[in-house]
């Protein structure tokens, strides 16, 4: 396939570290789903920056509120008391039904710190040794040490040993092997309720709900990875709420403050008070920028009758995928995830990444995952137009796959 705009290795005409395959476009400025290159292209955005654009691009209310406290004051620290982390952590804990917030600025910072809290409340209830971490296989949780030691893929680890102990993987969505894998070694068990990177693949239906009773019954702790299922991205401001379950500890950050950099792990209080000053910490975390972004974010996504129109557009959606795959049975193995989390499950032998760059010269961005899936994270503001515009370019292109 002859794509003009090929995955290239810049190493040789860039100062940047060689970390990414990265497109040859350079987007300058955006609007709502939509970007703009250097030469005026316009491309709609169904990537998000990977989940993390969930109003979209130069939100008005984004932009005032950070234009508002850039005037004012971007940083001082966690020595002080930091009003801007006092309104958000409260939002956060009411809309979650848990108790305490810690931020940081990064996913791999929240799973990691959720990690931290789960072992400390352990040893703090005198069970020092209650440090394992039950992950399922095809999990992501970042790309530190420790995270990488709960990332099963072998190609994210290769050259980077020895792995931190403390975390085994068991089956996805297994739960007679999430049981017979529990005991009173295991501090938490840690669930993407929809793996994103892993392919957009939910779990079974009744699976986090006997997660839940699993940790109860062995004396451990759930945590919710929801750093990309998370804020709205599958139609709820938190992807655990359709199960009816609570965790213990959730770990947010992609989407939470809409493109600025933020993490931010939530406890219950019999969790989090094993956390005291001095355990745990971070420079940047939750800083007066971030908070701002954070704050306008999680205002938009609870007004009255904003998740429900989100829920219908997703439908909408999900109806026009549906319809994709019975014109192309071949092409398309499986459509996956929800809300504005989906898959498109390719075939063995379509190629997942021709694919992805056939989208971009057709101006659609999207996102490769495991197991040959093709990505959808369109900001939550996706109009039912801009939809189809999405859905046309995938029936283009999936006719030349
Ligand atoms: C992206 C992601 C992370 C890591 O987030 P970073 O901000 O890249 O460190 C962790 N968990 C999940 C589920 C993710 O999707």
């Amino acid at each position: 396939m002859d794509n003009k705009h090929a995955l290239t290795d810049y190493a040789a005409d860039t100062a940047v570290m060689n970390t990414y395959g990265r497109a040859e476009i350079a987007f300058v400025r955006g609007d709502g789903c939509w970007l703009e290159s250097e030469t005026h292209e316009r491309y709609l955005d169904c990537a998000s920056g990977i989940a993390v654009n969930t109003l979209g691009h130069s939100h008005p209310r984004l932009i005032a509120a950070l234009q508002d406290q850039a005037g004012k004051l971007w940083h001082t620290s966690n020595l002080y008391r930091i009003p801007g982390q006092e309104a958000v952590a409260k939002k956060l804990a009411s809309l979650s039904g848990l108790d305490q917030v810690f931020f940081c600025n990064s996913g791999a910072e929240a799973t990691e710190a959720a990690v931290k809290i789960a072992r400390r409340a352990a040893y703090e209830k005198g069970m020092a040794d209650r440090t394992t971490i039950l992950c399922a296989t095809g999990a992501f949780h970042g790309r530190t040490l420790g995270m990488l030691a709960a990332t099963d893929r072998p190609a994210f680890r290769t050259g980077f040993g020895p792995m931190p102990a403390g975390f085994a993987h068991v089956p996805f969505g297994n739960m007679n092997a999430l049981r017979a894998a529990m005991g009173p070694h295991v501090a938490a068990v840690m669930i993407e309720s929809v793996q994103g990177e892993g392919g957009a693949k939910q779990v079974p239906n009744d699976y986090l709900a006997d997660a839940r009773a699993a940790a109860d019954e062995f004396g451990a702790l759930l945590i919710a990875d929801e750093v990309q299922a998370g804020i709205g991205r599958t139609g709820h401001l938190f992807s655990f709420e359709q199960s009816g379950i609570k965790p213990d500890i959730v770990a947010l950050a992609k989407g939470l403050a809409g493109g600025f950099p933020v993490g931010a792990v939530i406890a219950s209080q019999a969790v989090g008070a094993a956390m005291t000053p001095g355990t745990h910490g971070s420079t940047f975390g939750g800083n007066p920028l971030a908070m701002a972004a954070a704050a306008v974010v999680l205002d938009v996504l609870t007004e009255d009758g904003f998740m429900q129109d989100v829920r219908a557009r997703a439908a909408y959606l999900d109806a026009a995928l549906t319809d994709l795959q019975s014109v192309f049975p071949s092409a398309i193995s499986e459509i996956r995830g929800r809300g504005f989390l989906r898959g498109i499950c390719l075939a063995e032998g379509v190629d997942l990444m021709a694919l992805v760059a056939a989208l971009r010269d057709d101006h659609l961005l999207c996102v490769p995952a495991a197991e040959n899936t093709l990505r959808l994270l369109p900001p939550l503001i996706i109009s039912r137009d801009e939809i189809d515009i999405l859905i046309a370019a995938l029936h283009r292109q999936l006719g030349v796959a």
